[in-house]
């Protein structure tokens, strides 16, 4: 058995982050290593190891519906990125969404 995940940890306050949103099923954080001027995750409390691990669609919906206020609190035009599996990019198998935002023109314009 592996232990908590690295987000677990995160949200149990074990591990320092800086947190721009929480309420009681999910948290966000900026990202460590931005690679956006913004760069947050958003993290499900409930843990699934991947997105498509998420089998109920209001579990899905809410995903989806708090990464967008979160990112309209940061931004008014972003990207959200999920990778999925490590063929995907994934690196922490505990779901989460990227909200990338902050360019001048547009995410291939830095
Ligand atoms: P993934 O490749 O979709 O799994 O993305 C994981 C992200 O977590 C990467 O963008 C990392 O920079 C980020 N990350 C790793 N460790 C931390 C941390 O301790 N705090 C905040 N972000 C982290």
């Amino acid at each position: 058995m592996s232990g908590p995940t690295l987000f677990e940890r995160i949200i149990a306050r074990e591990i320092p982050s800086d947190i721009v949103y929480e309420d009681a099923d999910f948290i966000a954080i900026k990202d460590i290593s931005p690679k956006a001027p913004i760069h947050l995750l958003v993290i499900p409390k409930k843990v699934t190891a991947r997105v498509d691990e998420i089998a109920e669609p209001l579990e899905m919906g809410q995903l989806w519906l708090t990464a967008v206020k979160v990112a309209r609190q940061h931004a008014q035009d972003y990207r959200l990125l999920v990778n999925c599996g490590q063929g995907g990019g994934q690196v922490v198998f505990h779901t989460h969404i990227h909200v990338l935002a902050g360019w001048e023109s547009g995410p291939d314009s830095d």
